[in-house]
């Protein structure tokens, strides 16, 4: 199974076909056919960056006719660099889809098995990991930035999937979607360090890189966590995109020393 990039109206998403065929709509939006400008051009999907609170709203709805839902179907959580992961229930729709105040506070991730809800996540670097059991038609979203992967969020994400729902580990497929490549990514000692400390396979995430500078793989860091928490290795599909080395695709908040809008991962489950 593949990703691929869909054009769709004036939007233009990542996807993923062999999901979307299952029943599941899958994206991830590029910065083209919203209203925004300046930082913000143009689809800024973010309400909590700067931009004008009605151009992010139209930009929204942009991208929930295009993949067939209605703003009010929605579900955004609060994403605050931490590995809480919420069950998301058909009462929850709509919360956090215009108005920050009300999205579920205190989550990085959210799992579902409710049909028409539509869970949504917001981003500029950090790597969005998608999951889905075909089986148990289960679906999960977690915001792994650095925190995040080093709190193991996409583990955390898999145990309430496993615990809640009873999801087995070769049933369940991911997605890692695009994000902060490793080139991009430098860390100092301090950084390393906790890494080093963190993981076992460090040495495969915190390498060399140009002579002095070492970086860190967020996006391998991912997949071999999933890996440790034994879902099979080809069950998990890449994209390898980098967000800071495409400016003219996607929002990088390294890039731009952080003044930018954000892209939105969206999964749903169809009726
Ligand atoms: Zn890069």
């Amino acid at each position: 199974m593949k990703w691929e990039f869909r054009q769709q109206d004036a939007v233009s998403c990542l996807t993923l076909p062999g999901w979307n065929q299952l029943g599941v709509v899958t994206a991830f939006t590029t910065r083209d056919g919203g209203y925004s400008t300046g930082a913000y051009k143009s689809l800024n999907m973010g309400l909590h960056v700067g931009d004008d609170r009605e151009l992010v709203i139209a930009n929204r709805e942009i991208v929930c006719r295009s993949l067939g839902f209605e703003l009010q179907q929605m579900v955004c959580c609060e994403q605050i660099h931490g590995n809480g992961v919420v069950v998301v229930e058909k009462h929850h729709a709509g919360r956090g889809s215009a108005d920050l105040s009300d999205a579920l506070l205190g989550y990085d991730a959210m799992v579902t098995d409710c049909p028409g809800v539509f869970l949504t996540e917001f981003y500029a670097d950090c790597i969005p990991v998608y999951f889905f059991d075909p089986v148990k038609r289960v679906i999960g979203l977690a915001h792994s930035g650095w925190k995040g992967t080093a709190l193991r969020i996409a583990e955390a994400t898999l145990n309430v999937m496993r615990d809640r729902f009873h999801c087995l580990s070769d049933d369940i497929r991911v997605f890692i979607g695009p994000g902060i490549g490793p080139e991009c990514f430098a860390v100092d000692d301090n950084r390393r360090n906790q890494v080093e400390r963190l993981f076992t396979f460090h040495d495969q995430i915190i390498y060399s890189y140009n002579e002095n500078r070492y970086v860190w793989d967020l996006h391998l860091s991912n997949r071999l966590i999933l890996q440790q928490s034994g879902i099979p290795e080809d069950n998990i599909i890449s994209c390898h995109i980098c967000t800071a080395c495409n400016p003219e695709m996607f929002f990088s908040y390294r890039k731009t020393g952080g003044h930018t809008g954000r892209m939105a991962a969206v999964l749903g489950l169809l009726d």
